[in-house]
C-alpha cells in the first residue's frame, strides 16, 4: 500500500488538524494536503515543551540514551515508507534516501553513546580549602545543565539528516531540552513519518509528550512567532544567509536575547597549490566536477570555487572538470524555488564582466544543468559578488598568477564551512604559509579530498566564521554539537543532596 500522509500537526502527542492547509509539491507522485501552521499552534507547541522540560531532563541519562535509540528503532521500521515518500517529494534518488535514514538514526545512536559516557557533561570540582588565608574557598562544583525548550527548522536539502528527527532535534534531545520543530515545507511527508517514529518512541518510553512538537509548514508568521516565544531558549536552523540572518536577528533583539544556531551559506573554496595541479591536475579537475554535481550540488559543502596558478596546468585542470560536467544530465533541484534561485544565481554570475563562461547549458523547469565560469584572481577581489553561494551545481575557477595573489583570495574570503588544499610533495612550505590564514576562515580544513560528504563523529566542526555559521564557536553536526543546547551552571556549597545527579558522577 503506498504511504498516504495524514496532514496534521503533532502537538504534544497528538496529530493536530489545522483550520488551513497547503498541497505539497512533490517532484513527482501525488501531492496532497497538510496543516498549515500558525502562531497560536507555536503557542501550544512551546507551552508543552516547557510543561515537559523538568520532568524530562530529570530523566536519567540511560532513560534518555534509551529513548533515542527507540527513535532511531521507530525511524527504520519505517524506512520504505520514508523512501517512498521522501524521493517524491524530494525528487533525490532512494540510495539517496537509504543513506541519509542511516545517517539519521546513526547520529541517534551516537548521542545515545555519547550521553551514556558522560563527558559532555564536563565536570568540575574545586575543593573547599577552609583553611586558605586570608578567606576560605568555598567547594565548587560545575557540570553542563539543558538550557531549555529548544526551536529546530528543518533543512530543505537534507530531508531527514538535518529535519525533524535530525541533528539539530537528536542533539537537543540529548542534551535533555524539549524540542519544537518548525517542518520545512518542501517535505511535509517525509516529517510527518519522522514525528511519528518520535511519537513512537515517546510512548513506548513512558516520556512526557510534550517532549516533541513539529507544526507542518506555514507562513513567516510562524518562524517568527517561534524564535520569538518567551519560553524558547535556543534555536538550530540550516538554510538561507537571508532567511537565517532574519531569524537571528529577532533573537537577538528579543527582551531576552538567545542564542541562534543559523548554519547558513558557504563555497568551500579549494586550494589546488602548483605542484598538485601539475602532477594530479586532471584528476583533481574530475573529482571536482562530482564533487559539485553531487546531489544536484545542493549540499551546504559543495566546493563552489577552485583556486589555480594560471599556466598550461591550470588549462588542463578545467577541461578535466568541463569534462566531468559535460557527462552529468539536469537534475531535479528540492523545490521550485531552489530551481529559480539556483538559474538567477548562475545567470548573475554569467553577466558579471568578471567571470567568462567555460560551459552553461540550459534546464527546463525543476532541473539545474551544470555550469562552469573562470576569473583571474585580480578580478575575483574586486568583485566580491562572485564570493558568494550560487546553491547549486556551480563552479568558478580563479587564475591566479602568483603566490601572492594566493594568498591574498585566502586572506579576503569570508567565514566558511570549509577550506580544501590540494598538495603535493613541493607543496608544503606554501600550504605551511596558507594554513594559519584559512583555519581562521573556516570550521573544517582537509587536504586532498573533496568537503562533500560530512562525518559524523566526535571530531567533527560543521560551522564556521560568520556568514558560515552565526555562532562560530558551534558546530551542527558530530557529538559537540550537543554543547549548543547546554550551559554551565556552578553549584557553590552545595550539599550533595541538593546537587543534580549528573554533577554527581
Ligand atoms: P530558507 O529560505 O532559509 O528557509 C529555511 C526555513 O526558514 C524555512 O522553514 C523558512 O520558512 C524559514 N524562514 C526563512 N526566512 C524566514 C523569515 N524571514 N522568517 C521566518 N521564517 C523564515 O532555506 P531553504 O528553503 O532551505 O532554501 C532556500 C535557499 O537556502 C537555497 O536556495 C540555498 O541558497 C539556501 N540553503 C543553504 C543551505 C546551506 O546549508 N548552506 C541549506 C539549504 C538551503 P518558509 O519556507 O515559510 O520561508
Amino acid at each position: 500500500m503506498p504511504f498516504t500522509p495524514h496532514g496534521k500537526h503533532l502537538i504534544a502527542g497528538e496529530w493536530t488538524a489545522g483550520d488551513d492547509t497547503f498541497e505539497s509539491s512533490p517532484a513527482h507522485g501525488p501531492a496532497h494536503r497538510f496543516a498549515f501552521g500558525t502562531p497560536d499552534l507555536v503557542n501550544r507547541a512551546v507551552q508543552a515543551a516547557e510543561a515537559a522540560f523538568e520532568a524530562y531532563s530529570r530523566r536519567p541519562r540511560q532513560e534518555r540514551a534509551a529513548f533515542l535509540e527507540a527513535i532511531a528503532d521507530e525511524i527504520e521500521a519505517r524506512g520504505a515508507d520514508i523512501t517512498e515518500i521522501g524521493t517524491q517529494e524530494t525528487g533525490l534518488p532512494a540510495a539517496r534516501l537509504e543513506g541519509e535514514r542511516g545517517r539519521t538514526s546513526g547520529q541517534l545512536r551516537l548521542f545515545a553513546a555519547h550521553i551514556r559516557k558522560g563527558d559532555y557533561l564536563d565536570r568540575r570540582h574545586d575543593e573547599a580549602l577552609p583553611d586558605r588565608q586570608p578567606a576560605p574557598r568555598p567547594e565548587l562544583v560545575m557540570v553542563q545543565r539543558p538550557i531549555g525548550p529548544v526551536a529546530v527548522f528543518g533543512a530543505s536539502n537534507f530531508p531527514l539528516a538535518f529535519s525533524t528527527a535530525g541533528g539539530d532535534t537528536a542533539a537537543a534531545l540529548a542534551a535533555g531540552c524539549p524540542v519544537v520543530v518548525k517542518g520545512h515545507e518542501a517535505h511535509p511527508g517525509t516529517g510527518e513519518i519522522a514525528a511519528e517514529a518520535i511519537r513512537a518512541a515517546i510512548e513506548k518510553c513512558d516520556m512526557p509528550a510534550g517532549v516533541f512538537s513539529l507544526i507542518q509548514g506555514g507562513d513567516r508568521s510562524v518562524g517568527q512567532a517561534l524564535v520569538q516565544h518567551p519560553l524558547i531558549k535556543a534555536v538550530g536552523f540550516t538554510g538561507s544567509l537571508a532567511g537565517g540572518r532574519a531569524l537571528f536577528d529577532l533573537c537577538a533583539a528579543r527582551p531576552e536575547p538567545i542564542p541562534f544556531f543559523g548554519e547558513l551559506g558557504s563555497v568551500n573554496p579549494m586550494f589546488v597549490l602548483p605542484h598538485a595541479l601539475e602532477a594530479r591536475g586532471e584528476e583533481i579537475g574530475r573529482g571536482w566536477a562530482a564533487s559539485l554535481t553531487m546531489g544536484a550540488g545542493q549540499f551546504c559543502t559543495n566546493p563552489g570555487i577552485a583556486i589555480v596558478m594560471d599556466g598550461k596546468a591550470a588549462d588542463r585542470f578545467v577541461d578535466a572538470a568541463a569534462d566531468g560536467l559535460k557527462q552529468v544530465d539536469a537534475q531535479v533541484m528540492l523545490t521550485d524555488g531552489i530551481a529559480k534561485a539556483f538559474n538567477a544565481g548562475r545567470d548573475q554570475v554569467a553577466q558579471s564582466a568578471a567571470a567568462r563562461p567555460v560551459m552553461v547549458a540550459g534546464a527546463e523547469g525543476r532541473k539545474a544543468s551544470p555550469a562552469l565560469f573562470e576569473t583571474t584572481a585580480a578580478e575575483f577581489l574586486e568583485n566580491p559578488q562572485l564570493h558568494h553561494e550560487v546553491f547549486g551545481p556551480l563552479g568558478l575557477l580563479v587564475r591566479a598568477g602568483s603566490a601572492e595573489e594566493i594568498e591574498a583570495i585566502a586572506r579576503a574570503l569570508e567565514g566558511q564551512l570549509t577550506v580544501t588544499l590540494h598538495l603535493g610533495e613541493g607543496d608544503v612550505a606554501a600550504a605551511q604559509a596558507l594554513r594559519p590564514v584559512l583555519e581562521r576562515k573556516a570550521g573544517r580544513l582537509l587536504v586532498n579530498g573533496f568537503p562533500t560528504g560530512v562525518e559524523v563523529v566526535d571530531s567533527m566542526v560543521h560551522g564556521g566564521p560568520y556568514p558560515a555559521s552565526t555562532n562560530f564557536g558551534a558546530t551542527s553536526v558530530g557529538t559537540l554539537s550537543i554543547r549548543r543546547f547546554l550551559r554551565p551552571v556552578c553549584y557553590q556549597n552545595m550539599p550533595a543532596a541538593l546537587l543534580p545527579e549528573d554533577a554527581l558522577g
